[in-house]
């Protein structure tokens, strides 16, 4: 790719003194900045290649699937493709007064669609798992906003009644055995352990706190044994071990309380970085 200048869009340029000076206006560039300004145009002509392979989707009616070349296009313009089609088809479909069966059928092959460039833009990068964990999130998203759809029948007296979809038919990836939940809780755990190997510290408290868990329900089940050794009618000696497992079971609370709150330090992170990546990626939330 030849070096174009910023100011005047000339790619005629003469090498003097280590600087690179365009003919059309005089703009000197380092080497540096040179280097700077192309690998930008190289960005710049890559995400436009992308965005061409993706066919245009101004409404509900423009969905191609057949139009989208996932990986020519990428991972997160065919995320994006997808997500925006199936919210302006779930729209279009909101907006019919009663909808029949058929049109909600279709409504399905089109969910079905959409999680098929979805599963295809996962696996064009199978080893980033952030972005998978995004990706089957949206599939998740899509399955559970079709099923979620009615249609609409007339009874003899012309009533309209609403219909949920027929429990036979299933929303999920064509060909793929996995269930959303399992696809999502294997990416996620990848994220997870990512931030345990950073914070060792905390997964040796962590350990320290279910150990400890251990050992206070070890005194507590003595305690509750001993409560029993009582007899029926011994309301005052049940009533005594009561009253010393009360703090024993505060402590219990407290430890796992901890634990709790490292689990959210791990849950926060994964969020974070779906949220990053959701700057530009698109995330399903009906
Ligand atoms: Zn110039």
């Amino acid at each position: 790719m030849a070096l174009t200048c910023e100011l005047c869009g000339s790619t005629d340029f003469v090498k003097d003194n280590g600087l690179f000076v365009c003919q059309g206006c005089g703009t000197k560039y380092t080497l540096e900045e040179a280097q700077r300004q192309i690998a930008a145009q190289k960005q710049a002509a890559q995400a436009e290649a992308q965005a061409q392979a993706a066919p245009t989707l101004n409404n509900a009616s423009d969905f191609t699937p057949a139009g989208l070349d996932v990986n020519a296009a990428g991972a997160k313009e065919a995320n994006n493709y997808a997500c925006r089609a199936w919210q302006m088809l779930l729209a279009e479909y909101k907006k019919l007064e009663h909808p029949t069966e058929a049109q909600q059928k279709l409504l399905v092959t089109h969910a079905q669609e959409c999680l098929t460039i979805l599963d295809d833009a996962a696996r064009t990068d199978p080893n980033n798992d952030l972005l998978s964990l995004l990706i089957y999130e949206n599939c998740k998203e899509i399955a559970s906003s079709a099923k979620g759809t009615y249609h609409y029948v007339q009874d003899s007296e012309g009533n309209w009644k609403r219909k949920s979809l027929d429990f036979s038919v299933k929303v999920e990836i064509p060909g793929q055995r996995e269930s959303f939940d399992s696809l999502i809780s294997a990416h996620r755990k990848v994220i997870e352990q990512r931030y345990l190997d950073a914070h060792p510290d905390e997964v040796l408290q962590r350990e320290r706190l279910v150990a400890q868990t251990e050992e206070i329900n070890g005194r507590l089940n003595e305690l509750k044994s001993e409560k029993k050794s009582h007899g029926f009618f011994d309301f005052s000696g049940k009533r005594e071990v009561k009253d010393r497992m009360k703090p024993v079971e505060q402590e219990l609370r407290d430890v796992r309380g901890q634990i709790s709150d490292l689990d959210r330090k791990v849950d926060k992170y994964v969020d974070q970085c779906l949220r990053e990546l959701g700057q530009d990626h698109i995330r399903l939330d009906f």
